[in-house]
């Protein structure tokens, strides 16, 4: 073999080599590209039932769901959502907002009409989420007011640009309309105990003055029925408030008042109905407020009331008024009971009693806070206590200064 040939032939084999290596290559390649490839049809498989059940749980939920897109056109609406607006194709729900709007007549609670940029989804747009907010629509099929509980969120890309925006409605019509009702029961019961109270007081206390030759035992039983008029007609009382506050029908007069004379007052006067308790009064110089003397009147007997109350073994009852932050603020503090921790979050709720079945059960229906809280807030102020169990609570309300 001479040099020529060899050197072919070795050549020849790293060609040879080369092209094994290549196919080598090309396998492997092949390989991973199957494999990729697969995986890539699993991971296409996977989202395809992951969006399968994400589209059966939106479908089959109550509440209406509603997707809009960057534009403001709803691009996509669920089966109760249909319903919820009295539509039967989706297609015809595809709309602008604005014309969503206007098919609905979308209010406030309070009847105003709702403007294109206080929509949820409008709002959402601008990256804004919002939970639990309440309208009133106009089915447009039944031409009835229906209530809903709007909650929006944004639907961001994977920088983080919103590109659209989802709502979920509730239809929450049926527990308003309940609510109505007891509102209207509250409202009739009230008003028919009203007279009959009245009579009952009225008769006791004449026939208190007009017998003078009454016997003490039958004095006592006069006086037991003059006492349990008076209760039931605070109850009463509070009953028709919380009817007025829920329609919104309490009016309050506007007087300038000395709100320390005021609390100085009722603190005299709610002293003569304990002989455990001792009521002290810090005041600072006169501080003038405007509002309605007898609603803040109402508030102070309520927090002293249960200032008494929840402090069954007596005890320092102390008060001060005072100026923080341009605003009157009082303070009702008793070393009482306490209000525990977990039942804290719900004390201005209507009818709730914190108490309820535990020792300290001391009677009442749950409302005089809640009418105190809202007689406050209608005045411009808050409402807002402190309070650990067994060591007492420290009740506050602030009113506006005149400015
Ligand atoms: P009630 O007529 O039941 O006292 P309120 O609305 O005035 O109604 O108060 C609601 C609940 O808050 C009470 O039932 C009681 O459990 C709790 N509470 C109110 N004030 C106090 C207080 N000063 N100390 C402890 N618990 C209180």
């Amino acid at each position: 073999m001479n040099q020529q040939l060899r050197d072919e032939m070795a050549e020849r084999k790293q060609v040879e080599m080369e092209r094994e290596r290549l196919v080598e290559q090309l396998r492997e390649a092949n390989e991973r590209l199957v494999v990729t490839s697969l995986r890539l049809q699993e991971q296409v498989e996977e989202a395809r039932r992951r969006a399968s059940q994400l589209e059966t749980i939106i479908e089959s939920i109550a509440d209406g769901v509603f997707l809009c897109d960057k534009e403001g056109r709803i691009i996509d609406v669920n089966k109760a959502g249909l319903r919820l607006i009295g539509l039967s194709k989706k297609e015809e729900t595809l709309l602008p907002l604005v014309d969503y709007l206007a098919l609905l007549r979308l209010r406030h609670p309070d009847g105003r009409p709702i403007a294109m940029e206080e929509l949820a989804l409008s709002r959402a747009l601008r990256g804004e989420t919002i939970r639990g907010y309440e309208e009133i629509a106009r089915h447009p099929q039944t031409k009835r007011d229906i209530y809903l509980l709007v909650s929006a969120a944004p639907v961001r890309d994977a920088e983080g640009n919103v590109i659209g925006a989802v709502e979920v409605i509730s239809d929450i019509t049926r527990m308003r309309e309940f609510d109505k009702l007891i509102d209207e029961f509250i409202s009739v019961a009230a008003h028919e105990l009203k007279t009959p109270v009245a009579i009952m007081k009225g008769y006791a206390q004449a026939l208190l003055r007009a017998v003078e030759e009454i016997s003490p035992q039958r004095r006592k039983m006069l006086e037991a029925i003059n006492r349990g008029a008076d209760r039931i007609d605070r109850i009463v009382k509070d009953l028709l408030d919380i009817s007025r506050l829920h329609v919104g029908r309490m009016e309050l007069a506007r007087e300038r008042i000395d709100l320390s004379d005021l609390v100085e007052d009722v603190a005299d006067r709610m002293a003569l109905t304990t002989t455990r308790h001792r009521i002290r009064v810090v005041k600072a110089e006169p501080i003038v407020v405007e509002g309605d003397r007898a609603r803040i009147e109402q508030v102070l007997i309520n927090l002293l009331d249960n200032a008494i109350k929840y402090s069954p073994k007596g005890g320092d009852i102390d008060l001060t008024v005072a100026v923080r932050n341009h605003q009157a603020v009082v303070s009702v503090r008793d070393y009482g009971v306490g209000i525990p921790k977990e039942k804290q979050d719900h004390i201005f709720e209507r009818f709730y009693r914190a108490h309820a079945g535990t020792p300290y059960d001391f009677g009442g229906m749950g409302v005089g806070l809640y009418i105190s809280r809202e007689i406050i807030l209608r005045h411009g102020g808050k409402m807002w206590f402190q309070s650990e169990e067994g060591k007492g609570s420290t009740f506050y309300f602030s009113l506006p200064l005149p400015g």
